[in-house]
């Protein structure tokens, strides 16, 4: 039975959902993050307000919530010349990935985590990466995280398992979810507190807006995340209103 996790936090919308996912299933819940020098601190700043409103606005699992971890990694910017770290546009490259990508990137955070889960006693590894609608990052694949998950135990002799609650559905879906989710512990809302919760403080934006406030939360509108986010949310909205 596992009863004690580790969450990546990035404090945006699909690790947010993550985490509350862990928080109702699990006793004991961790989150880690990392700083690689993004071209913002946007990302990292809004974790610590989920957090803070997660505890605030839904004790049942802010008392599960346990210790933070913000590990140093300036290493990976210094290695990667990619538009997350450096000030360049947005564009696809000629291998089909688009120039955010940061080689390896989940690879180590996916180790790091490991190593900070096995110091900490804790079981599960949980991270939003998702094969649906995102960039196709290959080290987010199911098949990239199998293997990280066997490599990991192996290489340190623990039986580590890798959740990914998010690796098969659209970014509709993560709303949906996340309704569903804060429908169980606030039934006279209905799901609605948690979806304003991560509206309102979980970032997703890759240029850091936090001017524009839109029904789906803030971003300048128009990068490809806020563009996922804003299709995700609408197409969430269209179901939920055919739904009722
Ligand atoms: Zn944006």
């Amino acid at each position: 039975m596992h009863t004690s996790a580790l969450v990546l936090f990035s404090g945006g919308q699909d690790s947010a959902t993550c985490l509350v996912y862990a928080l109702e299933r699990y006793a004991r819940v961790e989150t880690i993050a990392f700083d690689y020098r993004q071209r913002h601190h946007v990302e990292l700043d809004a974790r610590h307000v989920v957090l803070r409103e997660i505890r605030n606005q839904f004790p049942y699992w802010g008392n599960k919530l346990a210790e933070d971890h913000v590990l140093d990694l300036a290493v990976l910017g210094a290695v990667s010349e990619t538009s997350l770290t450096r000030d360049t546009a947005f564009k696809m490259e000629a291998s089909g990935l688009p120039n955010t990508f940061v080689p390896g990137r989940n690879l180590l955070f996916l180790t790091l985590a490991a190593a900070v889960a096995y110091r900490r006693d804790l079981q599960v590894i949980v991270t939003g990466v998702c094969e649906t609608d995102y960039s196709g990052y290959p080290d987010c694949r199911d098949d990239t995280i199998k293997a990280m998950q066997l490599a990991l135990s192996l290489g340190m002799d623990k039986r580590f398992l890798l959740e990914t609650p998010l690796m098969w559905i659209d970014k509709a879906a993560t709303w949906a979810w996340a309704h569903t989710l804060g429908a169980r512990r606030d039934a006279l809302c209905g799901g609605q507190k948690l979806v304003d919760l991560i509206v309102e403080h979980t970032h997703t934006c890759y240029l850091g807006d936090r001017q524009h406030r839109h029904p789906w939360g803030y971003g300048c509108g128009t990068c490809p995340a806020c563009e996922l986010r804003k299709n995700g949310f609408e197409k969430f909205k269209a179901e939920g209103a055919s739904l009722s």
